[in-house]
């Protein structure tokens, strides 16, 4: 199947064309001829599924061709409402892409900057709105927004909205559409609070399956190392410099842990930052930027950060903590392999996390091979236990067993790890919503 097979008008298809795009992913394939129909949808699909083109394409062909019908000025006649800011600059960036040839315009608001650039771009008229809750709620009340002309709705990540306490702004806002519109309806996961939101927005949706959470995507090779806390850093660099691994995403617990990773990374000239709800959005903007570019090697991200970055040929993630939730493993691991690339994903356990590895695997159904032989066995640590015998002793690329007791003589990585946090540095700008000063806190 290729993007020729789809009823798409010239203009998209010449944008898709210059993105490089040439085989519609499965939920691409599903959802743009339900999309293009009119219909609801419920899309049970995770970030890295070429999700967002999915429901992007359809949207712009469908008011590409009703605004050759149209008169007078820009109304919003899309919402699309993510719940992160990262998320929805990315959905931004893809409207722009795939929207190049068709006049249609858009913008992205968001908390967390000043709002003067955003209502600048309303004011102006905008025809698809890309916005997270909190903002959106915030400029319908001073009336920058209004959603009466509103035409189709999408509710991206709607799990997510849920873990990060949106459900209720969702629902205020979903209370005000235009009870005749059309619904798009996203979610990673569907739990029962999930199944119950999706019943209030939609009206008989054509139903969208694809690489449910619990199935983890198969093209992408997991490992397992057991190693002790303080040797965690240093496995780290080893594993970075050793694998000649040139770009990864280091996912630590916590935005402390995530600044610890990020300057023990920096000693060891490892250029690296780290992006996390403290941050700026500037400064998370800019360390995505830099990542992109290549020009970071390794990005250090809490998970609410780091959901929807979308960085191609990302084919290295690394748990540097095992997350509790098993579906988080499924999440952050999604960031590489993304729309059918291959990818590696490391995870470093320590004893107490192996209940949580256990969980893992029960989730995706799947043992992640442990790479046995590695310079820092667990248990060489003095006051470790041993582990258990392994039972999967396979490794991917033969590491050779150079075990370096620690403690007394711990490395200067081990020992930074107990240290504190460090800027990181900026680099290029763009688009303008990424420009714009420090507010709030991150979501
Ligand atoms: P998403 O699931 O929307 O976050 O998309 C994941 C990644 O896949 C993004 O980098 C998209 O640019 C890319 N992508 C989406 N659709 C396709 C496609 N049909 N062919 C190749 N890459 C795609």
């Amino acid at each position: 199947m290729t993007f020729d097979s789809l009823p798409l008008i010239d203009s998209i298809r010449r944008a898709i064309k210059a993105e490089g795009y040439t085989t519609p992913t499965p939920i691409q394939t599903e959802a743009i001829p339900i999309v293009l129909s009119g219909k609801d949808l419920l899309g049970c699909a995770q970030t890295g599924t070429g999700k967002t083109a999915a429901f992007a394409i359809p949207i712009l062909q469908l008011l590409s061709e009703r605004q050759l019908h149209r008169k007078g000025t820009r109304t919003i006649k899309a919402l699309i409402l993510t719940p992160t800011r990262e998320l929805a600059i990315q959905i931004g960036e893809n409207l722009a892409s795939y929207g190049r040839h068709t006049g249609l315009k858009h913008t992205v608001i968001f908390g967390g900057v000043k709002q003067a650039r955003q209502t600048d771009a309303l004011q102006n008229g905008v025809d698809i709105l890309v916005a997270t809750p909190g903002r959106l709620l915030d400029l319908m009340a001073q009336r920058f927004v209004s959603l009466k002309h509103l035409e189709i709705f999408v509710l991206d990540e709607a799990d997510r909205m849920l873990d990060m306490g949106f459900v209720h702004d969702v629902r205020k806002v979903i209370a005000v559409l235009p009870p005749k519109r059309q619904s798009l309806f996203f979610s990673a996961t569907m739990p029962p609070e999930i199944v119950t939101l999706a019943d209030t927005i939609l009206h008989e949706p054509e139903k969208v399956e694809v690489t449910p959470a619990s199935s983890t995507v198969d093209l992408i090779q997991q490992w397992v190392y057991f190693v002790d806390k303080e040797n965690k850093a240093n496995l780290l660099i080893h594993l970075l410099n050793e694998k000649k691994i040139e770009n990864a995403l280091v996912f630590t617990r916590t935005k402390f842990g995530a600044d610890k990773v990020m300057k023990v990374l920096m000693r060891n000239n490892i250029k690296a930052e780290s992006i996390h709800g403290n941050k700026s959005q500037n400064a998370r903007q800019n360390a995505l930027t830099n990542f992109k570019a290549k020009s970071t090697r390794v990005l250090v991200a809490t998970d609410i950060a780091a959901r929807g970055i979308d960085v191609d040929e990302l084919a290295h993630v690394f748990n540097y903590e095992i997350p509790e939730i098993p579906e988080t493993y499924v999440h952050r691991i999604g960031r590489t392999g993304r729309a059918g690339a291959s990818g590696t994903a490391y995870s470093f356990c320590e004893t107490h996390e192996r209940k949580s590895l256990k969980d893992i695997q029960k989730l995706i159904n799947k043992v992640i091979p442990v790479v046995a032989e590695h310079p820092y066995p667990q248990g060489q640590t003095p006051g470790n236990e041993e582990p258990k015998a392994q039972t999967q002793p396979s490794k991917p690329s033969a590491t050779k067993a150079r075990p370096r007791p620690q403690g007394k003589h711990q490395s200067a990585a081990a020992k930074e790890t107990q240290g504190g946090g460090q800027k990181p540095k900026s680099g290029n700008k763009k688009p303008w919503y990424a420009k714009q000063k420090e507010g709030k806190k991150g979501q």
